[in-house]
């Protein structure tokens, strides 16, 4: 028996569709198409890659896409103003600041001074508080983009135990705050958890977010359970695997997302969801612009 695969890039083609039916119909009832600024520092070829494939699906989408590329040597002073400059301007809905930064710039202050109602990352503290209350605004597009692919298998995931490896602002710590609040069981390893294997053996679901490869072993995964997994490292052959063990969890799992062509798409696709989100959440009466 081989899992069920969840196609990330087939769910991501079809939230583009919805949120670009979604823009189709505000158009048509005389708003305009929402806007999102995407700045990139410096010539770091994977974040290049990065924001190059967000401003193609902006296009697919039909947002409207503003780009500012940067040399690599902005001040955080030229850099906060600019972001002063797009939290003014009212064609901007969502601002995005591809992250890593260079080393000069501190990227907890540049992601402080992003207008909240525009911060399409959900990394602000008051998005991430939000999420944290149960009442989120925007939410990070990683895992929300998992909780999209999660809710495709259909499985009922209210009193499932999870496990979230990684315990980072942008993927592990949201995630679990997202099981959280599906009511799912949750535990979150990180670099100091002991027995990792037997508490992957014990979960309904495994997300792996460590950034190395085929960290979790496919021996460990519980048989049938859902493993989902964000990471995404180039080995020196140049190919991309994820943090799971494909080929063993594969035959164990009964769901698994391929690495590439599952988190990867639907983040980006998330990230276009979310900037539609950020454009009516700021229309509306709940949040003064
Ligand atoms: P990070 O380095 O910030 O965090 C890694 C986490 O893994 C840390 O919390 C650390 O404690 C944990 N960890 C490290 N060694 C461990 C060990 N031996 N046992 C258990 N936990 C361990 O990385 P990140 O930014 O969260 O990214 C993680 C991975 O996800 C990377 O491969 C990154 O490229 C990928 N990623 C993918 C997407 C996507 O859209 N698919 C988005 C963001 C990140």
């Amino acid at each position: 028996m081989t899992a069920q695969r969840i196609d990330g890039k087939q769910l991501a083609d079809e939230l583009i569709c919805k949120v670009r039916d979604r823009i189709s119909a505000r158009i048509a009832a005389g708003k305009r198409a929402p806007g999102l600024a995407v700045v990139l520092l410096g010539d770091d070829p994977a974040s290049a890659v990065y924001v190059n494939s967000k401003r193609k699906r902006c296009e697919e989408a039909g947002v409207v896409s503003f780009s500012y590329d940067l040399p690599a040597s902005t001040s955080q002073a030229e850099l906060l103003t600019l972001i002063d400059e797009l939290n003014a301007n009212p064609d901007v809905d969502g601002i995005l600041v591809q992250l890593p930064l260079p080393e000069h710039l501190d990227s907890d202050l540049v992601i402080d001074h992003i207008n909240p109602h525009k911060d399409v990352d959900g990394f602000h503290p008051y998005n991430f508080g939000r999420l944290a209350q149960r009442r989120p605004l925007l939410r990070p597009c990683t895992p929300r983009g998992i909780m999209t692919l999660l809710e495709s298998t259909g499985v009922e995931l209210a009193g499932l135990d999870a496990v979230v490896i990684g315990a980072s602002n942008i993927v592990g710590r949201p995630m679990a705050l997202e099981l959280l609040m599906a009511r799912c069981t949750v535990t979150i390893c990180h670099s100091k958890t002991k027995d990792l294997a037997g508490k992957v053996a014990a979960a309904d679901i495994v997300v792996a977010g460590v950034g190395i490869p085929n960290f979790v072993k496919g021996e460990w995964v519980k048989s049938g359970a859902i493993v989902i997994d964000v990471g995404i490292n180039r080995l020196d052959t140049g190919k991309l695997v994820g943090d799971v063990e494909f080929d063993t969890a594969n035959k164990q799992a009964g769901w698994i997302t391929p690495v590439p062509g599952g988190v990867g798409p639907m983040t980006v696709a998330t990230l276009l969801e979310n900037t539609l989100d950020a454009a009516e959440q700021r229309e509306s009466d709940a949040i003064q612009p």
